[in-house]
């Protein structure tokens, strides 16, 4: 595999304990990813992905529409009082969550500000429609 050759969703094989062995050649959506932290500019440094556990991402998916999803980069951080946060965070300025445990579940959160009844999310954003009620993780909704 070359470094223009990582597929969506899987474990990057250019990935080493000391960083990117691709740094100079990665590929260009590794050079054009911004992560939800880096977007903001206005999150806490308690928020950044190494010391939350969690990478988010946010994305404008039509005029109106934005998605995030939340990546459990360290176990239970999905459940921790930061990542409680974040979440609350990003379901006020989004449509929707989606968000990926470290064990590859997919949980699906709506948040209450956009009706997404017509709008078809990605499918980066909409692997598992399923979940989409279940709140397993004692997560709630925040208020209108
Ligand atoms: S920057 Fe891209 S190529 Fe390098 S380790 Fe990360 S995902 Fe892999």
């Amino acid at each position: 595999m070359g470094p223009d050759d990582k597929p969506a969703g899987v474990a990057c094989p250019h990935l080493t304990c000391t960083g990117c062995r691709e740094y100079e050649n990665r590929p260009t959506i590794c050079r054009r990813f911004e992560c939800a932290f880096l977007k903001a500019r206005t999150w806490p440094v308690q928020w950044r992905p190494d010391r939350s556990g969690l990478l988010c991402l946010s994305e404008l998916l039509s005029p109106g529409v934005w998605g995030a999803a939340v990546y459990e980069l360290v176990p239970g951080r999905l459940d921790s009082t930061v990542g409680r946060a974040i979440l609350e965070q990003l379901l006020a300025q989004s449509s929707f969550v989606v968000l990926i445990t470290r064990d590859g579940r997919r949980i699906l959160r709506q948040g209450l500000r956009v009706d997404t009844k017509e709008h078809i999310p990605r499918p980066h954003f909409a692997h598992d429609q399923r979940a989409t009620e279940s709140s397993p993780r004692g997560y709630s909704r925040p208020a209108p």
